[in-house]
Parts: C-alpha cells; structure tokens; sequence
C-alpha cells in the first residue's frame, strides 16, 4: 500500500465498484489532510536555534518528506517557525510577516528563547516569549531542540491539524488569575540523565577531571542561573559511547570566583568567556577570560537580574512591576 493510500485511509474508506474505485470522506477532513501533508515554512530563523532548524531541512533528516517546502515568501507560507530569540526590534517584523502570511496558517515557537525569553527574559530588549507578539500553536522546548524535537512539534501540529483542533495560544501571562488554557500533552523527560549533584566550588576541577577518567569526555554545556539570592553554575557532561548524561551544580554565594575548566574540555573556554561575560563569574586559570558578546567596555552583566530593564519596553516588554506581580500570582 502507497504512503499515500495509507494515509487517507486515516480520513476514510475506500470502496472497490465495478469499473471504479470510491472514496469516501468529508470535506473537511480531506481539506485538513491536504493542509497538513503540505505545509509551506516560511524561509526564516532569528537565532541559534535557527542552525539547528536548518539542520532539520537538510538532507540528513529531510522535511520533503513531510511536504514542507521552504519558502522566501511570506505570502506563499502557512507556517511560522520562530526559532530564537525575539528581540523587541525584531518583534514588529514578525508580525509584519506574520500578518503577510496566507491562511490558514500556523506559528511553531522552538526553543526557550522563542517561548519565553528563557534566560534573556528580564532583559530589556527581550520579548519574553513570541505568543506576546503572534499566537503559537506548538511549542518546541530546549536549547536549542535537536533536529529530532523540531520533527516531534511538526509532526504534533500535522496531529492537530489533521483532527481540526489547533488552538493557538496568545501570551500566557495574560491568562494569570483567569481561565488559563491548559494543554494535555505530556511533558517528555530526556533519559539519558543519570545523575545530577551539587559540588562545592572548590571541588569543580576534581569532579570534572575525575567524571572524564570514566568517560564522560565531551562538556555539553556550562550555564548559569541567577536565582536572585545567588548564582548557581550547571554543567553538562556526556559519555558519547554509553549515551549518558551526569550534571554538577555549583552555587556561587558570595565569591564569584571558580576553577576553570578549560584545561580539561577544550570547549570551556568560550563557554566560560561567555558566562564571565554575561554574569561576571570569574573563571581562575582562564587563559583569556575576556569579554566575548558585549564590548570590552561595556558595563554590567546582561544576564544578572540586578541589570535595568526599564529601558526599551514597549509594546512587547512587561515592566519589572508587572513581573514581580506575576510572580505573587503564580
Ligand atoms: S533557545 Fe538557546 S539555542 Fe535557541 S536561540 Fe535561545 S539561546 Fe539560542
């Protein structure tokens, strides 16, 4: 049976007559189904979520095969696939290409970046999350979603295209305190992670060196948090043969200083530079802790939640009143 044949069975059934063969369907359903197998993206991306996009168009995971078909413009797309972050300046554009966009149509939101602002959302030229700007049908978390997770959302919002039932949402924090939507779909659990601890900060390099003599060789990630009453430091390290994930956490109270780890993983050194950039961590033993994103003269960490954000705010910036409100509420 043709992939084809197979997938309208889903919509209906075949008949065989003599001399002929009959489907029968409804309208809507076989509409539903010509929408959803050819979905148009619009050509697109804000981030670096966008290279791991592109990854998912190229020949290695292949969206043809899903009938999508990229497309330079918005005039012949039917889907929006916002990946990275939304900056206020950017935001008026999207909706521009947004509105330009033939309908119906549809918006996935991938990455933390495009939901929510992830960890730029208390910046000041941040949109904290794009359904502030454009309403979301699906929602594609990580940072950034691999290839796979991109395919996952597609796949989800060709289910919801197929049965009717996409709803988009617009802005959560709207909903607070009234009738939120709530959404069903359960939350997927990455299960490669099999430990995840808090070591002292004296104790990095020690951990470190002694999780890579088992094999944990590859550094997946280093990143900070600002939890207001301190600084936490998470790092991600990954045994490529075993497929497994170990996590140490650090919290940083009052010295903002620690181990770099740049000896043992070769890609420490951006990550540390980028983190000393944006939350003025120290990393001892760098060899060339310096600013990596702002200017060498720029003032402050973008990333603290001490910087101003009072600045740039409109239309699709809440101010700090407005969060810390939220917050109580939540
Ligand atoms: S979610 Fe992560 S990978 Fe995606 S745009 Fe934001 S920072 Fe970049």
């Amino acid at each position: 049976m043709g992939n084809v044949e197979r997938s309208l069975k889903e919509i209906g059934s075949f008949m065989k007559l003599p001399g002929a063969n009959l489907f029968v369907t409804s309208t809507t359903k076989l509409f539903n189904w010509a929408q959803k197998s050819s979905i148009w993206p619009l050509s697109f991306g804000l981030a670096c979520c966008a290279i791991e996009m592109m990854s998912t168009f190229a020949s290695r995971y292949d969206l043809d095969r899903l009938g999508m078909i990229t497309r330079a413009s918005p005039r012949q797309s039917d889907l929006m696939i916002v990946a990275g972050t939304v900056t206020v300046k950017m935001a008026e554009r999207i909706k521009t290409l947004y509105d330009q966009m033939a309908s119906p149509k549809w918006v996935i939101a991938a990455g933390s970046c495009a939901i929510s602002g992830d960890h730029y959302r208390h910046i000041y030229s941040v949109v904290p999350g794009v359904d502030w700007v454009i309403p979301v049908d699906v929602y594609v978390p990580g940072c950034p979603p691999t290839p796979e997770a991109f395919i996952d959302g597609i796949l989800e919002l060709q289910n919801l295209i197929s049965k009717g039932e996409t709803s988009p949402a617009y802005n959560a924090a709207t909903y607070v305190g009234k009738d939120a939507p709530t959404r069903t779909n359960g939350i997927k659990k990455e299960k490669n992670l099999i430990e995840s601890r808090f070591v002292n900060q004296d104790e990095i390099l020690e951990y470190a060196s002694e999780y890579k003599s088992k094999g944990f060789l590859y550094l997946k990630f280093i990143t900070a948090t600002d939890f207001e009453e301190g600084l936490t430091l998470t790092y991600s390290l990954s045994n490529t043969k075993t497929n497994e994930d170990i996590e140490l956490n650090v919290n940083l109270r009052s010295n903002l200083e620690i181990d770099s780890l740049s000896n043992l993983f070769v890609g420490a050194n951006w990550q540390e530079r980028e983190i000393y950039d944006l939350f003025g961590i120290g990393f001892a033993g760098h060899p060339n802790l310096k600013r990596i994103m702002m200017p060498e003269d720029w003032i402050g960490h973008p990333l603290k939640k001490e910087y101003a954000m009072e600045t740039h705010r409109l239309p699709y910036r809440p101010s700090k009143e407005e969060y810390e409100s939220w917050k109580t509420k939540l």
